[in-house]
């Protein structure tokens, strides 16, 4: 392939994955504002006109946010690649008098600091003003900055080796160094799920034993109910930062444990707790987690066996805008591919999110589906309610931007499909 077509597919991907993404947002602000003024039939009696029209607005004002930082991230993308960024960043680091895996250390590291310099006005008034203005925001200016400095620091402690190792093999293992990289990376991958529960999450969060009591009572039987073994029931002081309310299994093998927000707690009944925790169970028990698993594994191997052939390839590099008289240093930095294929990769992929998506919603129909049959499907929907009104998700998104996005199914088809469950069982 010659460089110029390269250049010419790379930014057809890139307008066009724009453009969808202007387009969805576009269908999906008018579709909510649409129907503002009126709950859906079969929520009528469960949430009041006033939720309906703050989950409207809250979804619009997350909407037009998203717009901007959509456009922002397209144009940081143009000049970090066509617009000479990467380029200069090369050439910037070939003068540093540090080894080469070290350059390009550095490299990526401009480039994840750029990433993260861009993303902060954004993470700062999604917090401050747009979760403050709907009464979500719970995170004081001091915690979101101690956040900040523990989520860097986390990134150097654990990114650091990472990035080493890879660049390390890309330059020393050879033609078959993706398969050695994969190894590290699919290793590394399980070591998150072992350290995640361990020692990162309670580096944020404070985490306590479920107290004894009704809801404990529930969630220990149900787990016996299904032979679930767990090494601990934990709340989490999600209020902390955010008044929005979850329920999360973590870790595997013998260190699974189960987490709670103090959030949902306060608003659930047990009957309620029980048949969430049902469904999240219905994830392990059908075998969602592994398949997960399995699935960004084989996904990772075939990046890699991309990468390693994009990196030998001439029209790669000068096609993103690396001059023709930097391919003889791009070549000998195996950080300059790296760090090109994860700039251009999510224009490429994304028109393939609603696949991904379709398959996540699929296994979440599923899951509602195991709740159903081990707890009670009508605690399951007053659940859904009242989490939806709580974290003022809209109940009338649009079909395609939902189709495209949403990793669950619309409320209205999950309480269908469980009412209907309800109505064969009882
Ligand atoms: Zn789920």
């Amino acid at each position: 392939m010659s460089a110029v077509v390269f250049t010419g597919i790379f930014v057809v991907a890139w307008a066009t994955s724009l453009v969808v993404r202007l387009w969805l947002a576009r269908r999906q602000i008018a579709h909510v504002a649409a129907h503002r003024d009126a709950v859906p039939p079969a929520f009528s009696d469960t949430i009041g006109l006033g939720a309906h029209r703050k989950a409207a607005d809250y979804t619009i004002a997350k909407q037009h946010l998203g717009v901007v930082e959509t456009l922002v991230d397209a144009l940081v993308l143009i000049g970090m690649t066509l617009g000479g960024g990467l380029a200069w960043l090369l050439r910037w680091t070939e003068t540093i008098a540090v080894g080469p895996i070290w350059r390009d250390v550095l490299l990526l590291g401009a480039v994840a600091l750029v990433g993260g310099v861009i993303g902060l006005p954004f993470s700062w008034y999604r917090t401050f003003r747009l979760e403050a203005r709907f009464g979500f925001n719970r995170t004081t200016l001091r915690l979101w900055l101690l956040d900040l400095l523990k989520a860097l620091a986390l990134g150097i402690a654990l990114g650091l080796p990472l990035t080493l190792a890879i660049l390390w093999l890309m330059g020393r293992a050879g033609a078959l160094w993706w398969l050695w990289a994969w190894l590290v990376w699919f290793g590394f991958q399980l070591l998150m799920l072992f350290l995640y529960p361990t020692v990162i999450a309670p580096l944020f969060n404070r985490f306590t034993p479920l107290p004894a009591g009704a809801a404990r009572e529930r969630i220990e039987h149900l787990l016996s109910r299904c032979g679930f073994a767990v090494a601990g029931l934990f709340v989490m002081d999600g209020s902390k930062r955010s008044a929005h309310g979850n329920a999360y299994f973590t870790g595997f093998g013998k260190a699974r444990r189960i987490v709670f927000f103090d959030t949902l707690l306060t608003r659930l009944v047990p009957d309620e707790i029980e048949a969430i925790l049902a469904h999240e169970l219905g994830h392990y028990k059908l075998r969602h987690v592994i398949k997960r698993i399995v699935w960004s594994a084989l996904v990772s191997l075939a990046f890699l066996a991309l990468l390693a052939w994009l990196a030998d390839s001439d029209w790669f590099y000068v096609g993103l805008g690396i001059r023709a008289d930097l391919l003889p240093a791009a070549h000998a930095r195996p950080g300059v591919a790296l760090a090109l294929f994860l700039l251009a990769l999510p224009v490429f992929v994304f028109i393939l999110s609603p696949l991904a998506a379709r398959y996540s919603r699929k296994h979440e129909f599923e899951a509602d589906a195991f709740a159903a049959r081990n707890a009670s499907p009508g605690a399951l929907v007053s659940a859904l309610v009242k989490l939806y009104e709580d974290n003022a998700a809209t109940l009338t998104p649009d079909p395609v931007h939902s189709a495209f996005y949403d990793s669950h199914p619309p409320a209205s088809l999950r309480v269908a499909r469980l009412q209907a469950a309800g109505a064969t069982a009882g």
